[in-house]
């Protein structure tokens, strides 16, 4: 970060200080050639991120829209409302934090399923069988076939479909106290 005053590139960091709620940090730095202070902001990066749907249309992520879907499935299976929008949140900070700002919404879908798989079965196969489009009932078997065979390590999948979330926040930890 350059100078104001004079366009030097280096200075040191007096003070930080979380703002703007938690959402920002504020540095007061020194100019190690003129002395003068000056304030900088540091933000995570927010950048609209783009749905490439099936029909080859594109659209801006939609977060009401996902986490209409995936109430849906969730009906009647007893899963709290606020797990549904935490793994909207998570979905979404990954998608954030890709470089690439472009998604298929199939890959999306296949995000809910992570999630869905670790919390509820039921909510699992609804979600599938809508995303996946079963075409009968064998789509449906092999996906019963699939939640079964991956059944027995779901305590260890568990915290591996969270990892890019986590990673996300680590990044973002690690950036704030650069
Ligand atoms: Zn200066």
């Amino acid at each position: 970060m350059r100078c104001p005053f004079c366009q030097f590139p280096d200075n040191r960091v007096l003070e930080s200080r979380s703002a703007e709620s938690g959402h920002s940090v504020r540095r007061r730095r020194e100019c190690l050639r003129c002395s003068r202070r000056f304030t900088t902001y540091e933000r995570i990066e927010f950048v609209p991120v783009v749905v490439l749907k099936k029909s080859g249309e594109r659209e801006s992520f939609d977060r009401s829209k996902l986490l209409q879907g995936i109430v849906a499935a969730c009906e009647k299976t007893g899963v709290a409302p606020a797990k549904l929008e935490s793994i909207v949140d998570e979905i979404e900070a990954e998608l954030q934090q890709r470089s690439v700002r472009e998604v298929a919404s199939s890959e999306i879908g296949e995000l809910v399923l992570q999630h869905l798989q670790a919390l509820n079965e039921v909510a699992y196969i609804r979600f599938a069988s809508i995303h996946r489009q079963f075409k009968g009932i064998r789509d449906f078997v092999e996906t019963l076939n699939h939640l079964q065979n991956t059944a027995e390590p779901a305590a260890d999948a568990a915290p591996e479909a969270y990892a890019p979330a986590d990673r996300a926040a680590a990044e973002t930890a690690s950036m704030s106290h650069s």
